[in-house]
């Protein structure tokens, strides 16, 4: 079931749940609106990804400290693939991706986040946190979609590290960037306690807060790198992480502690086995293929034309095919 679920209370026992529990309690994605002491609402969104359970049981820290107590500010919370969650998928197979779902679309995924943008518009929301969890080695940052103040004040309260991108533009804080500050927060593997931690402060800290600063960040608060390019390895090509000689890619074991390293030129991606011409896709902003670009195969190894910082690195094999092997990043000098 894709349609959205509202309440305007806690359903009873949600916070005695795990993330592949929820549907025992939730029908589907549900948006569940609480009163707090300010307004406007703080939107926080958890479970886009169904195995990406941080955001969830950061919320749940949260609302178990403010059961007693009223919340500072109200706090609307979406509670996004809740069948998938079930099963410990990002998305399950035949379903929109969930973080991809809040721009231009007609499937019931697209009706019912168009829904939730409709419902916290008229709320006129205060800001908006979503929370994802990544597979391979990476630091917790923050991503915005817009250079604006107020959304690098809120980026900076997670950290200093924040990445900035405009593809892909149908992920939810693209989509909320036209009503309020908006941002996506990193916060490592599921399941590390630190990243629940550190998601909980910033929701706190929001909640607590009466405004967004509207005096410039900083330059020394804010390690800013824009997205270049979304890399994938095209379906018709099949890879491996163990040095598999029957895949067409094989990729190093240790691949995803390139991640938010500056990475030279003539660093090695992979291994391309046979002769055939084999290129991993790097699509840019445009929604060009750029590859040759950033790459070229030497001796029958990939290697980097040029110097970039890669994010997002994985070594699960399903993301990489829903999904994609990582992003290139440029460091912004940063001005204001
Ligand atoms: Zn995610």
């Amino acid at each position: 079931m894709s349609q959205l679920n509202i309440f305007s209370v806690l359903p009873k026992g949600l916070l005695d749940l795990e993330a592949e529990a929820l549907h025992s309690v939730l029908p589907g994605p549900s948006l569940i609106h609480l009163e707090g002491r300010q307004q406007p609402p703080l939107f926080v969104s958890v479970l886009l990804h169904g195995n990406e359970d941080t955001g969830w049981e950061a919320v749940k820290r949260i609302l178990r400290k403010y059961q007693e107590i009223p919340l500072p500010r109200s706090m609307s919370v979406f509670i996004g693939n809740v069948s998938a969650a079930k099963l410990g998928l990002r998305r399950l197979d035949g379903q929109q991706d969930y973080n991809r779902i809040w721009g231009e679309g007609d499937s019931t995924e697209h009706r019912m986040a168009q829904q939730v943008l409709h419902e916290m518009a008229q709320k006129n929301v205060y800001a908006a946190i979503d929370i994802h969890n990544n597979t391979g080695r990476n630091p917790h940052y923050a991503c915005i979609n817009r250079l604006a103040t107020p959304f690098l004040h809120l980026a900076t309260l997670f950290g200093r590290t924040v990445v900035y991108f405009i593809k892909p533009d149908s992920v939810l804080s693209m989509a909320f960037a036209d009503l309020c500050p908006a941002v996506t927060l990193e916060c490592g593997r599921s399941g590390d306690e630190g990243g629940i931690e550190h998601a909980a402060e910033l929701v706190d800290a929001c909640l607590h807060q009466s405004y967004l600063p509207e005096h410039p960040v900083a330059a020394g608060d804010i390690h800013l790198f824009h997205t270049m390019a979304i890399i994938k390895v095209p379906e018709s090509l099949s890879f491996h992480f163990n040095g598999d000689p029957n895949v067409d890619i094989t990729f190093d074991a240790e691949l995803d502690s390139l991640n938010f390293r500056e990475l030279p030129s003539g660093t090695v991606i992979g291994r391309v086995n046979g002769t055939a011409s084999v290129m991993l896709e790097a699509w840019n902003e445009q929604g060009m293929d750029v590859a040759e670009l950033y790459f070229e195969v030497v001796n029958g190894e990939i290697v980097l034309k040029r110097p970039v910082m890669p994010s997002m690195l994985t070594l699960d094999e399903r993301v990489i095919r829903q999904d994609c092997l990582c992003y290139f990043m440029e460091r912004l000098e940063f001005q204001h």
